[in-house]
């Protein structure tokens, strides 16, 4: 009997301590893969400099999210920021066991754009913002990537929106994508850059790769007298794809990548 209790005790405190050093493990893990994404989207030349910005989303609902001008490429955990979910400073990711406040940094000027995606879709988990060239040249020029000439658009992408051009870092950004926010991961934003949505982060570094990667493609198709679209068949049943649960390349399914792994999704090499 007094050997159940030391016991049932025992597991009380492991799981307390377990609980304690998850949210610590799970920001600290994430504020690492924050900056290894950054430092990946610089490297692939879809952000220079101190442009961009990604956040994700943490078990509890708290936000970390790059600094304000910082250099991606060199980004380190501790100058990650820690928001409250309506975007309020907690503090940056590396004081989160003590009350010390890093007052170097401030979050980048587009959290409210941040904030508004995760408020309308639940389902999101991680944000990137970025300037990729070739896609933020179809946005720039008013011009759709078509959905019916690639199968990883469809498949893996998904709807792409443009959005009508609102001025960075202002709440006009995030008012301008809303109307898009229930049907839609990416965004095209005129005149400025793309953002997309992910169930993680791999998830959401593997759709802005791959929406640059279409626009390339788009592009030299275009270049060598234009791209010959699919059938009409093909692309709705590409579509229907992405929507079965079969296909393990839905919203929720490609999240399990990732960045390492190389896979491509069941289906399409
Ligand atoms: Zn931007």
């Amino acid at each position: 009997m007094g050997g159940s209790f030391i016991a049932r005790t025992r597991n009380r405190v492991v799981l307390k301590v377990g609980r304690e050093e998850s949210l610590h493990g799970e920001i600290a893990r994430l504020a690492q893969e924050l900056c290894v994404a950054c430092a990946r989207l610089h490297a692939r030349g879809l952000l220079s400099g101190v442009e961009g910005n990604l956040s994700v989303r943490l078990s509890n609902g708290d936000l970390l999210v790059t600094p304000s001008g910082a250099d991606k490429a060199t980004l380190s955990p501790n100058t990650v920021m820690r928001l409250h979910a309506d975007g309020t400073l907690r503090h940056a990711a590396g004081t989160i066991t003590d009350s010390a406040r890093d007052t170097a940094h401030r979050p980048s000027s587009e959290v409210g754009m941040h904030v508004g995606c995760y408020a309308a879709r639940p389902d999101a988990r991680a944000v990137i913002h970025a300037h990729p060239p070739v896609a933020t040249g179809f946005a720039t020029a008013g011009c759709p990537i078509p959905a019916d000439v690639l199968p990883e658009v469809p498949v893996v992408i998904g709807p792409i929106a443009l959005v009508p051009y609102a001025r960075p870092g202002t709440p006009a950004l995030a008012e301008a994508m809303q109307p898009f926010l229930a049907d839609h991961e990416v965004f095209l934003l005129a005149n400025h850059g793309v953002t997309v949505l992910g169930t993680s982060l791999s998830d959401a570094m593997l759709r802005m790769e791959s929406v640059e990667q279409a626009a390339r493609i788009v592009l030299v198709a275009r270049l060598l007298g234009g791209e010959q679209r699919l059938s009409t068949v093909e692309a709705s049943a590409l579509s229907a794809l992405r929507l079965s649960n079969a296909t393990s390349v839905t919203f929720g399914t490609i999240a399990r990548r990732t960045y390492s792994a190389g896979v491509s999704p069941e289906g399409l090499t």
